[in-house]
């Protein structure tokens, strides 16, 4: 099986070819600047010392600093980060902002780990990538498996490594390396929030446009962590039936397919309390486990609601599992969960799918806000910041619908084509 970044290539480079985009110039766009790779060794508390692979890709710049966040998982290679990057450039591109792209990872399984370790693991790698990142040239955030502690944990060994070398930024610019941070650490109200709130924007407007009413849809949402929760909160807040939801340890819904709303509120404090998802069906107030049935990550992607929605993992909807999809609406959280594949399986069938880059948008959008507050020494509320996130992705969607109306095509297409149209031509 070809790796992911191949595919990920292949993928574009089709697209392109079908809208007579220059040829030489988008394999020429495919490949990344650079790709950075580190050892990272950390002594364990056991004693024993274990050497830790990480990487950085810089796809491209061409539009702003590379951006893009920085993923923890067992299943990180080297290929991964370099197709995430490339997604990151074309994602920025869409939601027209001054940036480029990139992607880093480190292969860690953070589960196996205690939290002095992860930090000693996140300060180190950035120790590693120090030189090729700052606020005009790569500004990373967080990923699969990253958070605003995380984020934390970097910026203050970049901002110490810059005093060792006698740097003179001003603290301000050295914040402005990394987005995604928390409130201490001048982070920005609602980032956390922003991917899924993002995503929430964009099933709005496409349920409008397709003359649906929220209240008539369910979902499932396969993943409750970063992305997931705060999509099935908004959703759940705008009307839409939220009826089953997952995490890496198993899912839950209802019994019988009668499907009612999850409360999500509760299930998020329940799974807060019991460590997952699978023992929290939890609706209208009460939690109560007879009444649901726990189910695996598969199982939910099959269930027959409206609308899907994987804000996980990559690949997640494949050749092995695209003919028993039954949602009519997938919107793709995650970077990549539909493969090429399934994506002209599932379209030809007549399924509508809200591709990663227009669809998640939202985080890096929330980033700019923050990279921005922190290079003009502002301060935004929550409230500005969700504002500022709904215009840019009204936006953003208005622009790719108009494109897949006239091209044609799928937002999938559509999205490639109007990111390509603005990356290409020289300099
Ligand atoms: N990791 C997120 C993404 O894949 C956010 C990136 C960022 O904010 O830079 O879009």
């Amino acid at each position: 099986m070809t790796d992911i970044f191949s595919q990920a290539k292949k993928s574009i480079f089709t697209i392109s070819k079908k809208f007579n985009l220059d040829q030489d110039e988008v394999r020429e766009f495919l490949e990344p600047h650079r790709v950075v790779e580190v050892e990272i060794p950390i002594k364990l508390k056991n004693g024993q010392i274990k050497v830790f692979k990480g990487f950085r890709s810089q796809h491209n710049n061409k539009l702003g600093p590379y951006k893009g966040g920085i993923r923890f998982h067992q299943n990180v290679t080297k290929e991964e980060v370099m197709a995430l990057s490339l997604w990151m450039t074309l994602k920025c591109a869409v939601a027209d902002l001054p940036y480029g792209g990139g992607k880093g990872g480190i292969i860690v399984d953070p589960k196996t780990l205690t939290e002095s370790e992860i930090e000693k693991l996140s300060r180190k790698y950035i120790r590693a990538i120090y030189d090729v990142i700052g606020p005009d040239k790569d500004v990373p955030a967080p990923d699969v498996n990253t958070n605003p502690k995380i984020m934390g944990w970097m910026v203050s060994e970049y901002i110490k490594i810059s005093k060792e070398k006698k740097l003179n930024m001003p603290e301000n610019l050295l914040y402005a390396t990394f987005t995604g941070k928390s409130n201490r650490d001048h982070g920005l109200a609602g980032r956390t929030e922003a991917t899924g709130y993002g995503g929430v924007v964009v099933l709005e407007e496409l349920v409008q446009r397709l003359g649906l009413k929220p209240e008539s849809q369910t979902v499932a949402v396969q993943g409750f962590g970063n992305v997931g929760q705060y999509f099935a909160e908004f959703a759940a807040e705008a009307g839409f039936k939220v009826v089953a939801v997952s995490d890496s340890k198993g899912a839950i819904t209802e019994k019988n397919h009668k499907f009612r709303a999850l409360d999500i509120p509760l299930v998020l404090k329940c799974k807060k309390e019991k460590g997952m998802v699978a023992g929290c069906y939890c609706v209208g107030g009460v939690c109560d486990l007879t009444k649901g049935r726990p189910i695996s990550n598969e199982a939910l992607l099959e269930l027959p609601v409206d609308i899907l929605v994987p804000a996980a993992l990559e690949n997640v909807i494949n050749v092995k599992n695209m003919k028993k999809i039954k949602a009519k609406i997938i919107i793709e959280m995650a970077n990549g969960p539909v493969s090429y594949e399934a994506y002209e399986y599932l379209t030809k069938k007549g399924v509508v799918i809200v591709p990663d880059i227009l669809a998640n948008v939202g985080g890096v959008t929330g980033s700019y806000i923050e990279w921005k507050q922190n290079i003009e020494n502002k301060k935004y509320t929550k409230d500005e910041t969700l504002k500022m996130i709904e215009g840019i992705i009204e936006l953003a969607f208005d622009n790719i619908w108009n494109e897949a109306v006239n091209l044609k095509t799928h937002l999938k297409e559509a999205s490639t084509v109007h990111a390509l149209k603005k990356l290409l031509g020289r300099d």
